[in-house]
């Protein structure tokens, strides 16, 4: 469509690299990043501080004020960059993203942030090129082996100051992908048409690098 965003999605599995990804591509293309696990996993810690019950839940919708500045996340005036990424937080969004009115509520803000991204937008999550944007311009499904994503999550934590036990760590990311991927709506799934990257074994430039050129080759046509 001539004028409409350029719409780059990315789904996959927890620990794939998404996010590192998806902000390296947006920042070499001059494109803006929408991560959309950080909207999840927002609405979740607000659900978890005020103790709310899953019907309570989609009431949160009506007034989320919730806002990106770059990579950082905020819920009004709060920064909760830190706070939507705990292990708690995590495998509670898991749970509270299967909750079809949250999916239903969150879809028009999506389609909104991904129409408004300046540049076009790289759109990250679980059913970008399923549900939230099936006309995507490229989709890209990025993955890796569950061994390798738990490897490179339990960096990240290690970093962040904690270590657990990787088979922990394995232990849960497995199990989010599979409430990911057997949930009745929006499942994860590789979309049809989407190219898949597998990640393992790769470096974050070489995946980089494969996506670029597929944005251009469709910017391109
Ligand atoms: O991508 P991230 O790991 O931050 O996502 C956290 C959780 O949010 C996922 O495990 C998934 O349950 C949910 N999610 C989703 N749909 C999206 C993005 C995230 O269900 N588009």
């Amino acid at each position: 469509m001539p004028g409409s965003t350029f719409i780059l999605a990315i789904d996959g599995p927890a620990g794939a690299g998404k996010s590192s990804i998806a902000g390296a591509v947006a920042r070499r293309l001059g494109m803006t990043r929408v991560d959309t696990g950080a909207i999840y996993r927002s609405l979740t810690l607000l659900s978890l501080e005020r103790g709310l019950t899953d019907g309570e839940i989609p009431a949160l919708l009506t007034d989320l004020d919730l806002r990106f500045e770059g990579d950082r996340v905020f819920i009004g005036a709060r920064e909760v960059t830190a706070a939507i990424r705990t292990a708690e937080v995590s495998e509670e969004t898991s749970r509270v993203s299967a909750l079809p009115a949250v999916r239903a509520g969150l879809l028009e803000l999506q389609r909104r942030l991904g129409r408004e991204a300046a540049g076009g937008a790289v759109m990250e999550g679980r059913d970008i090129g399923t549900v939230v944007f099936p006309d995507a311009d490229v989709k890209v499904y990025l993955t890796a082996s569950a061994e390798e994503r738990a490897r490179r999550r339990l960096l990240d934590l290690e970093g962040a100051g904690t270590h657990p036990k990787f088979e922990e760590v394995l232990a849960s990311i497995q199990a989010r992908d599979d409430n990911d991927r057997h949930r009745a709506h929006a499942p994860l799934r590789q979309p049809e048409d989407a190219v898949r990257v597998d990640s393992t074994g790769k470096t974050p430039e070489q995946v980089v690098d494969e996506i670029v050129a597929l944005v251009e080759v469709a910017r391109a046509r």
